[in-house]
């Protein structure tokens, strides 16, 4: 059986020790089976450590103990006391922040700046959700003088949360902010390619006075662990980010086991406009970060992006410009803010994609290979003259490759824009007030920005149109997907 810690170094960090169980109760077991998989360091493609596999009959053992805790004590924990311990969470988080970054920043790959600021983003998360927990209502509804109605926002129960790879802590904040505050309690797994972060955090969880039961962390992989969250029979809610492939699947699985209630967070392919009036270099920084911020392993990354032909050529030379200066290397140099794709299944799947763009006629302007010799880095790519038809422009690459085309108007623009399945997020770039308000009216998509891109903020619902996603996160809409309506009708004598 693997061991229950082992050790790790990074740069930031020097020699940690970090646990490799399942953290159910509180504490750190190992899995029923004595599974356990490696983890793989994307920047070098060498073990980092093995950290113990969830399977069925841990995800029961962590309902269980999920169950108990969200009818014992969890359910006596007044709101004012949810909002306590999420915000101790959130200030445990804050002073481990140097720690969690290095994990997350060697297990995911990401620049240990991009990792600080998801870091930040977590802590923000919490705390603006902690700040919910006594702020759950209902109403009183008068229908009769002889009756007395009102309504209760109550939990759901317990939780079931899938995240991915692309943004590990993050995503778990995203997911146990609504569901905590409101008063459900979790069973959150881990992407199979990053469990680290959330390892490093699960101590905090503990630390901060959470009864056992109500936040329980398992790793593992999504076929078997992931499968069976959607599929448990005591599993009242399954919340899902990632792909739209497995959203479909969980989906069917929450229809054929339970009818759990399910929200999903799933894939893009979302459109940047910019028009011939945009302040250009503006909006090549914004088209530039749109879709190579995090390596292109964004759901809402910029991918698609239109230029108005007015500047088209202009725009290229200068986005191949902005492009090629974009750091790509080590993960852990300041200076660094591109690092490699999480796995070497994700590195092939973009390179096929880029080969597919090759063989189907678009211009390479920029990139187009891997970067270096080991890891998964991949050149930051830029696609030129992209027909519409080509499988770069109309499907998620997931990886820092744009495909960039020529419009004429609005209208041409707008239709571009909505033709796809996704329906994530979109951009628009101009100086016309009229053109940003009636594109952003008519792009359907979850998220439009002006003048800007990936400006995500945790007071601000994001989710997906179209088979981008059902349900939203963040924001108060967020809570509306964790709690369920009681009515409750009293006959007065
Ligand atoms: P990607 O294709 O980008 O790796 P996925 O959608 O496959 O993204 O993975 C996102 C999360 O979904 C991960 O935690 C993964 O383990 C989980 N997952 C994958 N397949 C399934 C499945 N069949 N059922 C439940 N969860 C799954």
């Amino acid at each position: 059986m693997a061991p229950l810690t082992a050790k790790l170094s990074t740069p930031i960090t020097g020699s940690i020790t970090l646990n490799t169980g399942l953290f159910i109760n509180n504490e750190f077991v190992a899995g029923v089976d004595g599974k356990s998989f490696d983890v793989i360091n994307p920047s070098t493609e060498e073990v980092i450590c093995a950290v113990h596999e969830a399977t069925e009959k841990d995800v029961d053992v962590a309902v269980a103990a999920a169950r108990k805790a969200f009818e014992g004590p969890w359910s006596k924990f007044i709101p004012q006391d949810r909002g306590i311990v999420m915000n101790k969470l959130a200030d445990l988080a804050e002073k481990n922040a140097e720690l969690l970054a290095a994990v997350e920043s060697l297990d995911n790959g990401k620049s240990i700046n991009m990792a600080r600021g998801d870091v930040a983003a977590v802590v923000a998360t919490l705390r603006y959700y902690a700040g919910w927990a006594d702020k759950i209502e209902g109403k009183t509804i008068d229908i009769s003088p002889d009756m007395f109605h009102y309504t209760r926002n109550e939990p759901i129960g317990v939780c079931g949360q899938i995240i991915p790879w692309n943004f590990p802590l993050v995503m778990l904040a995203w997911k146990i902010g609504p569901a905590l505050a409101t008063g459900n309690t979790v069973v959150l797994k881990t992407a199979e390619q990053t469990p680290l972060s959330a390892l490093a955090l699960a101590p905090l969880i503990k630390e901060a006075g959470f009864p056992p039961g109500v936040l329980n962390i398992i790793t593992g992989f999504g076929r078997i662990a992931g499968a069976a969250i959607s599929e448990h029979m005591d599993i009242d809610k399954v919340a899902f980010t990632g792909s739209t492939a497995v959203g479909r699947t969980i989906m069917k699985a929450a229809a054929g086991s339970n009818l759990k209630k399910v929200t999903l967070e799933l894939g893009g392919k979302s459109p940047n406009i910019v028009f011939n009036d945009a302040d250009i270099d503006e909006a090549i920084n914004w088209v530039n970060f749109g879709i190579y911020f995090n390596h292109g392993q964004c759901c809402c990354a910029g991918s698609r992006v239109y230029v108005q032909e007015g500047i088209y050529d202009k725009f290229i030379a200068a986005f191949k410009d902005r492009a090629e200066k974009n750091k790509v290397g080590d993960p852990f140099l300041e200076e660094t803010f591109q690092g490699p794709q999480v796995s070497q299944l994700q590195f092939d799947r973009i390179m096929s994609y880029v080969k597919s763009g090759k063989e189907e006629g678009a211009t390479v302007v920029t990139g187009g290979d891997r970067h270096g010799e080991k890891g998964f880095f991949i050149q930051p790519t830029i696609f030129a003259d992209v027909s519409q038809h080509m499988k770069i422009m109309r499907e998620e690459i997931f990886g820092p490759v744009a495909a960039v085309a020529k419009f004429k108007d609005i209208d041409e623009v707008i239709a571009l824009g909505n033709d796809s399945n996704y329906g994530l997020a979109a951009a628009v770039h101009t100086k016309d007030l009229n053109t940003a308000i009636r594109v952003s009216n008519a792009l359907r998509a979850g998220t439009v920005w002006v003048n800007c891109y990936n400006a995500l903020h945790h007071q601000l619902p994001f989710g997906g149109f179209k088979e981008s996603g059902i349900g939203r996160e963040l924001g108060e809409a967020a809570l509306a997907n964790y709690t369920q309506n009681k009515s409750v009708a009293i006959k007065l004598n």
